[in-house]
């Protein structure tokens, strides 16, 4: 089958997902092709945390803007999004992280982010599970939880409902030059092609510097009320910051059911789906230092996803610069779930010719064509 559309795009995680309702939204003829389904990749690996970061400005302003998005689509999202503005705790373990709180109280102040720095005693009476001698922490309130893979569900059913057509099941083994090429042999034409593929993107556009970051989350049996809100050491930004070693940080969050999701960890360069028992001692070793209680919970299923890490840290939204019909939506890391909303309203703003609510060249991919920062 040959067909011919506006915008196809690859990849219906949660970023192509959402890139197909915005770009069907806008007017546009819409495909989008899954070599599964949608949310089945990373989206289905992934957290849901919906915070605001601030590891730089430019992260700091897709991540805002895209949890503003999330909270105006709020009351359209359907009860099994599980979306719930549960809050943040940036936990500080030692004086120095105490500073830390400080500075991050300030920065998101000055950029009209409610936060509450918490002494020792507010931490406690928040998170009484949380291990005596924790210094204090950071409340950002506005900072929520959803469930990643009924979210993707959504944005795809909404696009579908708009006209969009959907190819599940089916590989795309090349894009370029106006064609989408399927392994069935079929073939589909668009002005813009949107290569949303996650971690396999650099598949399909060879070149593209995206390297797989690999993540484990361990999820328990029901312990509803053991903690209340997403709880992050304040020492998680190192392990997102870092390049080239293994990192494991505290991560916990509690879902609807009562039950908690445990991270999280960070790898280079292990591309198989099992889960590694080093990381995973590491990774819960690490949650019990901060929550004792973690130790006698019992885990249902570990899984692991892997995200795409981009050399800087931001993701890659808008022309590909090795070929004029094909785009990006990709690279986002630790944030794809956060940033789905404001990456397609960008990109559609871009393929339509509007002007984007937020400075986009950070996220141009022509950016690292130009930067060879990658360790
Ligand atoms: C452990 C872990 C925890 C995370 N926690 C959070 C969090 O709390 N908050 C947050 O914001 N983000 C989080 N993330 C990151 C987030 O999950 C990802 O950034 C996001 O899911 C990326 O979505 P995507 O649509 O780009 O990719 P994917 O969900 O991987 O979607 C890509 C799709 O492309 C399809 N595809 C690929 N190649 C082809 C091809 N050749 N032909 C056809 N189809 C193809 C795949 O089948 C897949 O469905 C986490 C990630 C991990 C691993």
């Amino acid at each position: 089958m040959n067909a011919a559309c506006d915008v196809a795009i690859v990849g219906a995680g949660i970023v192509g997902a959402a890139c197909a309702y915005e770009c069907a939204r806008r007017g546009l003829r819409v495909v989008i092709v899954d070599r599964d389904t949608t949310g089945s990749g990373t989206t289905a690996a992934g957290m849901g945390h919906i915070v605001a970061m601030d590891d730089s400005e430019a992260q700091f302003a897709l991540t805002r803007y895209s949890q503003k998005l999330w909270q105006e689509l709020r009351p359209e999202l359907p009860d099994d999004v599980e979306y719930e503005q549960c809050g943040t705790v940036w936990v500080a373990a030692d004086d120095e992280e105490m500073q830390e709180v400080e500075h991050k109280s300030t920065y998101y102040g000055e950029r009209g982010v409610t936060a509450h720095v918490l002494d020792e005693k507010q931490l406690r009476t928040l998170e009484p599970n949380l291990r005596s001698g924790m210094k204090g922490g950071l409340l950002v309130p506005e900072d929520g939880v959803l469930y990643p893979p009924c979210a993707a569900r959504f944005f795809t059913e909404r696009a579908q409902e708009l006209g969009t057509r959907l190819r599940f099941g089916v590989s795309v083994g090349h894009i370029g030059e106006g064609r989408v090429t399927l392994a069935d042999g079929s073939e589909i034409r668009a002005e813009f092609i949107v290569n949303a593929a996650g971690a396999s993107a650099p598949d399909l556009t060879p070149g593209l510097a995206i390297k797989k970051r690999k993540g484990h989350l361990v999820i328990t049996e029901r312990y509803p009320e053991f903690v209340r809100r997403q709880l992050v050491e304040l020492g998680y930004l190192r392990s997102a910051h870092s390049v080239s070693s293994d990192f494991v940080a505290f991560n916990v969050q509690p879902r609807r059911t009562g039950q908690l999701w445990i991270g999280s960890s960070r790898q280079y360069g292990a591309e198989h789906k099992e889960a590694d028992h080093h990381m995973l001692v590491r990774m819960l070793q690490r949650a019990q230092e901060y929550m004792p209680g973690l130790g006698q919970m019992l885990a249902v299923r570990v899984w692991t996803g892997f995200r795409a890490a981009t050399p800087d840290k931001l993701p890659l939204i808008g022309p590909w610069p090795g070929d004029k019909s094909v785009w990006l939506a990709t690279g986002h890391e630790g944030l794809g779930i956060t940033t789905s909303l404001g990456t397609a309203r960008i990109l559609g703003n871009q393929l339509i010719g509007t002007k984007p609510e937020i400075p986009i060249e950070p996220y141009l991919p022509s950016r690292s064509t130009r930067e060879h920062v990658h360790a």
